[in-house]
């Protein structure tokens, strides 16, 4: 096959020559060029909104047979909550993933029941689909308005992963569309090695556009528990314990609360403290806390004795054990309550100088002691999670990086910088705050990885990859040689003379 040379000028007419159901905007663009994270902007040339995986196909490989010359990228685009420009383009096209969400999602019964989903569809509007047949996927992020494509892509964990795994674990089969154009399905048995490579793999080796996606039985309601620990090495301990019983709860995460005034009693609306007047004594002010946070499944209909039992083996303080009752879905959807208030407050649309970290549990004391007891003393700028994972729940033939250790914590540091400020709130403080982090972390050879990787540099992704970069560089090879997909993750360049010089095939 010969390469099209084509002159810049001529990319949009070529474009608009192509045969697709969609169509592409050259004017409505802008949106594209931003994200959760809210610092990036690289504007693209084009807004791809295909109708099918046809027209995403046809795009690529289109752009495919243009060859090196020209300077076309591609990106999917999800729901845009990258924090570094991940799902951005310059100059390049970016695809809207959502307009493919109109393929309907398949709902399969019986023993081993699952779903067949769009890569552009969010996790919520799965979630509502299984519910109608009394099912729902096993494991979750903690915020469903994410796309399936988006966080597969990644990784997807949350409280339920020490269990059932991240999201990427719990996938039978997708049909990806490569970096040449070709629209492949793939399984653990069918082209198995595209299929570890994308779960996990950022992007680089092919757009998601459908994702068979396995079900459980739905509960209906959740008990949904917090307590207070003062002291790190019971917390941890109480967690570790947990995720590995083999009766446990059906969630479990953490976070850490530092110096936060009226806590509790900003609890109170939606937790109930079990023991009232002992709760309004227990003083928060001024301390680093460490909060469990847990939930068991039940069906009304259901007696449960179980929770008291598990309750009874944790070393929490006693008087500040808070519960509430809620339905399944809101459980799940809780962090789209905050949003809303956050965004009535114009507090959602500011920059998120987010830092998620892998640590491996061995080093956790040192990282704490470090980070929580002298790092972050003052105050915090949003949520801080930590919690442990199983990584025998993890599949190895995934892109994914992990620590090198059966148990890890994530930790993520959520926060949010308010425009303008030189405070402790402001961007530069919160970025120079994650610096010393990262460098602390390097330093003291801790073995963290980063989760929802940024780096810039081949040297970087290098050391993050470690003994995993060879075969992440082959699998780039195979699907797209020439660097056109996710241009924006900064892995691979399209003008890198390892990907430019590929003869004709
Ligand atoms: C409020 C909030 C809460 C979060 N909570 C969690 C959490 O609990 N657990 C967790 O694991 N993560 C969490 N995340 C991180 C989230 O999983 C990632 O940022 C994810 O990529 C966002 O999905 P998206 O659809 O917005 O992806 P986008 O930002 O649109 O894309 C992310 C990357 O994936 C690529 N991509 C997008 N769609 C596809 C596709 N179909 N095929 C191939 N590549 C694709 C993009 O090109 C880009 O490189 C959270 C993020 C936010 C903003």
């Amino acid at each position: 096959m010969r390469y099209q040379p084509l002159s810049f000028l001529n990319i949009p007419y070529s474009l608009k020559s192509l045969p697709l159901n969609g169509h592409f905007d050259f004017d409505e663009i802008h949106h594209a060029a931003s994200d959760f994270g809210n610092r990036y902007q690289f504007l693209p040339l084009a807004v791809l909104h295909p109708k099918s995986v046809s027209d995403i196909a046809t795009t690529i490989r289109h752009i495919w047979q243009l060859g090196p010359g020209s300077e076309l990228t591609v990106a999917a685009r999800g729901h845009g909550h990258s924090l570094q420009g991940q799902a951005q383009a310059h100059r390049g096209i970016v695809v809207n993933m959502k307009s493919l969400s109109g393929l309907k999602m398949h709902t399969y019964t019986g023993k081993h029941p699952y779903v067949d989903v769009s890569g552009g569809e969010l996790w919520i509007n799965v979630l509502h689909e299984t519910l109608k047949y009394g099912l729902a996927p096993k494991s979750w992020t903690d915020y469903l308005y994410l796309s399936v494509g988006g966080t597969l892509s990644n990784a997807g964990i949350s409280g339920q992963s020490f269990r059932h795994g991240p999201q990427i674990s719990n996938v039978h089969q997708l049909e990806v569309v490569t970096g040449k154009g070709e629209v492949v399905n793939c399984s653990e048995k069918k082209n198995a090695d595209l299929f570890y490579g994308v779960l996990g793999g950022l992007g680089q080796f092919g757009i998601i556009t459908r994702a068979i996606i396995s079900l459980e039985p739905a509960p209906k309601m959740v008990k949904w528990i917090r307590v207070l620990y003062s002291d790190f090495a019971t917390f941890v301990r109480d967690q570790e314990h947990l995720i590995s019983a083999e009766k446990t709860f059906d969630y479990i995460e953490g976070f850490v609360i530092i110096n936060k005034t009226g806590l509790l009693n900003n609890w109170r609306s939606s937790f109930n403290p079990q023991d009232p007047v002992q709760a309004r004594q227990f003083e928060s002010d001024g301390r680093t806390l460490f909060c469990l946070e847990l939930a068991k499944n039940f069906n009304p209909d259901e007696i449960d004795i179980e929770i008291e039992n598990l309750l009874s083996q944790l070393s929490f303080v006693s008087s500040t054990l808070f519960m509430s009752e809620v339905s399944y879905i809101e459980f799940l959807d809780r962090v789209h309550a905050s949003e809303i208030k956050l965004r009535s407050k114009g507090l959602w649309e500011v920059p998120h100088p987010w830092l998620n970290l892998l640590v491996p549990r061995s080093k956790i004391h040192d990282f704490a002691l470090e980070v929580f007891g002298n790092i972050l003393t003052d105050t915090s700028n949003g949520n801080i999670l930590i919690y442990p994972v199983n990584k025998s729940r993890w599949d190895k033939r995934t892109s994914v990086v992990l620590p090198d250790e059966d148990i890890f914590y994530l930790v993520a540091f959520l926060s949010s910088a308010i425009p303008f400020s030189t405070g402790t709130d402001g961007l530069e403080r919160i970025l120079n705050q994650n610096k010393r982090i990262i460098d602390f972390c390097e330093e003291a050879h801790l073995g963290v990885k980063q989760y929802l990787p940024h780096y810039t540099t081949e040297e970087k992704w290098k050391a993050h990859f470690g003994k995993d970069w060879e075969v992440f560089v082959q699998r780039k090879l195979a699907y797209d040689p020439l660097a056109i997909l996710a241009p924006g993750q900064k892995i691979f360049q399209k003008s890198d003379p390892h990907y430019d010089t590929r003869p004709d095939n």
